[in-house]
Formats: C-alpha cells, structure tokens, sequence
C-alpha cells in the first residue's frame, strides 16, 4: 500500500504515541542506545493571552528536551524545537501542547507509564530502571497523580495494626471493611490522641453507620470505638483471645522445662516438641513413627501423655486449653457467656499463675470476645479479624518489594492504590 507523507507521519505519532494534532515529526535518529524524535510545530497565527490579539510574529525558538520513557528498550527523548511568539503589548508566549506540559522534562504518555506500571509490586526503583527515570521521579509522580482517599466507614469495621516503621512510627493502622474486603484507609499510627483527630473528621451520620467492630485487645480501639461509634458492637478477634490462653500454655510449659537439666529427657521433649503441647486434640496423631534422633518408636499422642505426667501443672495447662479449644470450636452465641464464664472460674481455682492471668484478661473482655460468637448475615460466619490479618501480609509483601519505605504518605498512597486496582484478592 502507498502512503504519503502525512499519513507517514501521523503513523510515527500513533507509534510514538504523541497525541498532538498539530505537532509533527521532523524525524528521529538514533544516539547509543536512545531514540531522540525531533519534533515541531508550524507557525499560526495565536492568540495572546493577555491582550488576545492575534499574532504569528516570532521572539524565538527554543529547544527542549523530554523523557518519553522506553521505546523498543531504547531510551527515548522528544527534541521539541519551541517557539515563542511576540504580541504587540509585549507579551512573549509560547503555545502549548499535549504531549508535555509547561516547564515538565516527562513526557505526559511517561507519566502514564508511572500510573500504570504502580499498580505492580514493584520499588520505584526498579520501576525507574524500566522507564528510564531516577526512583526520585518516579515517586515524585506516583504522588503526584496517584493519591489515594479514604473511603467511606463500612458497615462492618475492622480495626488492626501491623508493624510498618514507616512515618517514624513503629506500628502502622489499618482501617478495613471485611465484608467487601476493601481497605478503607492506613493511618500513620495507633495513639489515642491520632486516632480521636482522625475520626473526630467524621460526620456523625458516617459514625452512626457502623455496627461491628472487630478488633484486638487493644484499650485505646476500645475508647475510641466507645467514643466515637454510638451503634457499632465491638468484637474481639478469636485469634487474638485465643492467643491470650495458648500464650499462657507456652509461658508454663517454659518454666516447667527450666527446672530440668538440659541433658534430661523431660527437657528435650519440651523443648523440641513444643508445638505438639498447644497442637489441638483433633490434629494430635496416633501414628507411630520412628524417631531418628532418639531411635525410638514414639506417636504424637504417646508424647503429649509424657509431656502431661512430667508436672501435674502441665497436666492441668493441657486440660484447660483443651477445654478452651472445645468451648471455641463448638460454642453458639447464646451458650458460650456461660461455657466461658465457668472455664474463667476453672482456670482461676487451678492457681496457676499463668492460668489466672489469661482468665483475668479474658474476664476484662468477657462481652465483647461473646460478640466474636455472632454470625454476620452478609457472609454467614462469625465476625473476625482474618481478612484484615489477611491484608496486612499483603502490605508485608508490598513492604518487603518497595525496600520499606520511609514517607508515610507514599507507603499509604501504594498500598491503596495497588489495592484499589489490583485483581489482587487478599486472602482470608
Ligand atoms: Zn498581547
């Protein structure tokens, strides 16, 4: 097929995409491994825009240069020869145009490349080595036109931090809406007085319609759920209250082993199989197997017994989380504020210091950890914490590929953005 020289030309521009009726393409030439497109406007008569007469005398020509990012793994730059027109009043102008904006050196098709490319879990810096920008630049535009908002307070809110050392702050915040597995905002940090301006922002109707709130034991959510959400049940997480009882089971199976030597028996089974000793009943396996390291037959529940006769503590520590365990798997909403309510007065009659401070602590809690029993009508389970537990392995990923990151405001803005726009589905 015959093609003349403007179609020629308006087929460089789609390839090149510069998106610019008036502009042309003077040519191109290649430089090393970069392409430089030399590229050019005709004179017209324009208008001033201070006087907006009409001109087409000439001040001057001046040639810029501009990123255009990666072509074919070259690197490419537009040489646009600019001119600036006279007016009359004086004004000196230049017109402008849509493939770079006044005073940028980043073409607007690089900047694009940014907003796309962000949404991979990549480090700006390797996304600059890709679009042949400094890390700097890439960020400085990933902010620019990738700010996030929040959005607006679920039904059904989930409140956690995880460790983000970003902003100077130890522990990050995440606001989510389990039900719609959407992240609602990240905050910089999880002290009161924050969290009171935050929320203080919003309106009381937005407040009002939040109805759970499932978070951990954590007395600064708790007042600050109290103060601000009038409607909102709190609900702590069943990992979390569970943790409270297996914690303890660890803290005494610990000192019981200490008062052996490390040459004992008793020692190295404790020691060495210390996951067998929280492992629930039902994960707890008859099989017989032969032990390489002490060339013994032994099974899972043969050692757990040996565990159990070593102290009669352990004994007891077993019993009752077990009998915890049981409560949790098998309790309803309306039953389980008794069935926990005697397990507390167990663990407490048990005087097993450990025993009695988890009791305690569950005691303290005792509403809202019954709230965890509470079926959600929009997914037809329990309230929990797991999608935002979820989430915040993913922000662990995005963490760990960006190099960590050290302005609050980008880490946010990336962890939003890619969430809002990945096909990324967090697990629960
Ligand atoms: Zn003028």
């Amino acid at each position: 097929m015959q093609r003349n020289f403007i179609t020629f030309n308006e087929d460089l521009k789609s390839l090149f995409n510069i998106d610019d009726q008036n502009i042309h393409i003077d040519g191109y030439e290649h430089v090393g491994d970069e392409i430089i497109i030399n590229l050019s406007r005709e004179r017209q008569l324009s208008k001033c825009p201070v006087c907006g007469e009409l001109t087409d005398k000439v001040h001057d020509y001046y040639t810029r240069t501009i990123n255009h990012g990666v072509f074919n793994n070259r690197k490419c730059f537009i040489r646009y020869k600019q001119r600036r027109y006279r007016c009359d009043c004086g004004k000196r102008f230049s017109l402008p145009n849509q493939f770079v904006e006044k005073y940028n050196k980043i073409s607007t098709n690089s900047k694009w490349s940014v907003i796309k490319e962000a949404i991979l879990v990549s480090s700006f810096k390797d996304m600059g080595k890709r679009l042949n920008m400094s890390s700097t630049t890439v960020r400085r535009i990933f902010n620019m036109y990738c700010k996030q908002s929040r959005k607006s307070l679920p039904r059904v809110l989930s409140i956690d931090e995880f460790k983000g050392n970003s902003g100077g702050y130890k522990y990050n915040l995440s606001l989510c809406d389990p039900s719609n597995r959407k992240i609602i905002d990240i905050l910089p940090c999880r002290y009161k007085d924050y969290l009171h301006h935050y929320f203080s922002k919003f309106s009381s109707e937005e407040l009002n319609n939040v109805e759970v709130i499932t978070m951990d034991m954590y007395h600064t959510y708790y007042d600050i759920c109290k103060e601000f959400f009038p409607n909102a049940t709190i609900v702590i997480d069943t990992f979390h209250f569970v943790r409270l009882v297996t914690n303890a089971a660890k803290k005494i199976r610990i000192r019981i082993m200490k008062k052996f030597n490390r040459t004992d028996k008793e020692y190295k089974v404790l020691k060495s199989r210390w996951r067998l000793f929280n492992t629930k009943p039902e994960n707890i396996s008859n099989d017989w197997k032969f032990d390489k390291r002490t060339k013994q037959w032994t099974s899972d529940s043969y050692l757990l017994d040996y565990m159990r006769n070593i102290h009669p503590e352990l004994a007891t520590a077993r019993e009752l989380l077990e009998s915890f365990y049981e409560i949790v798997h098998s309790s309803t909403y309306p039953d389980v504020y008794s069935k926990i309510s005697s397990w507390i007065i167990e663990s407490k009659k048990s005087n097993i210091g450990e025993y009695r401070e988890a009791a305690l602590s569950i005691e303290r809690w005792l509403p809202e950890i019954v709230n965890s029993f509470m079926i959600n009508p929009d997914t037809n389970t329990k309230y929990t914490s797991s999608f935002i537990e979820g989430s915040n392995n993913y922000i662990k990923v995005i963490k760990r590929t960006s190099y960590g990151f050290r302005c609050f405001n980008t880490f946010r803005n990336k962890i939003l953005y890619h969430h809002n726009n990945s096909r990324h589905v967090v697990s629960a």
